[in-house]
């Protein structure tokens, strides 16, 4: 039997960045209002969200691609320990070199913070009409208010690729976007129109 206690404790210990509690739930209420079954998730590392997800409903699938090998075999243990291996599949490749033709009610991005933008237009393809993408990390722990304070180098390019992304999906001209000051910051893109 899995246990979510024990998942958020070896992410604490093994300084995972699994979502925050707060955004967990709001994807969850998400996902029950509005009866989504269908999921592609982008960034499993252990399996915390989407087997999260997963127990929101019996009918719920999810497709979830991990890059790192020592995450997707922590992940796969997780997956099986709940139970969830025929309703979660765990796909270990980097997700801009997977190709997938499925149809997905809610694709959460949850990856790579600089691969945002190439994620979003990559998968924007994959969903359903009424399909949402839902994104973590806005805020990035408070970083991207003040970036030119940031000392280290790599961060501060980090942090710029988060703000390109907010600004790509206020200028887009083919999703509407609506962002959140929840958990670590999230934001909701629908397609216009629907
Ligand atoms: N969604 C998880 C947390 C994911 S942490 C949760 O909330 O429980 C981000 C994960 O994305 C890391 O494990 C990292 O290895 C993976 N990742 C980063 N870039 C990726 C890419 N391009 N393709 C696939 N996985 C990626
Ligand atoms: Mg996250």
């Amino acid at each position: 039997m899995g246990s979510i206690t024990e998942l958020e404790n070896y992410a604490k210990i093994h300084k995972i960045p699994i979502i925050q509690k707060e955004g967990l739930e709001f994807i969850i209420n998400y996902i029950k209002k509005h009866k989504i079954t269908k999921i592609l998730e982008i960034g499993t590392a252990i399996g915390y969200s989407a087997i999260n997800m997963a127990q929101t409903d019996k009918n719920i699938k999810i497709t979830t691609i991990e890059r790192n090998e020592t995450m997707y075999g922590e992940a796969r243990k997780n997956i099986r320990k709940f139970g969830l291996e025929k309703r979660i599949t765990l796909i270990l490749k980097d997700a801009l070199d997977f190709n997938d033709e499925d149809k997905y009610d809610l694709i959460f991005i949850d990856a790579a913070k600089a691969q945002y933008i190439k994620f979003f237009e990559k998968y924007k393809k994959n969903l359903n009409k009424n399909g949402v993408i839902i994104t973590d990390n806005l805020n990035f722990h408070g970083l991207t208010k003040h970036p030119e304070e940031i000392q280290s180098k790599n961060l501060r390019a980090l942090v710029n690729k988060i703000n390109n992304y907010k600004t790509f999906l206020k200028e887009n001209k083919e999703f509407q976007t609506e962002f959140y000051q929840i958990g670590d910051g999230i934001t909701v893109s629908k397609r216009k129109g629907e």
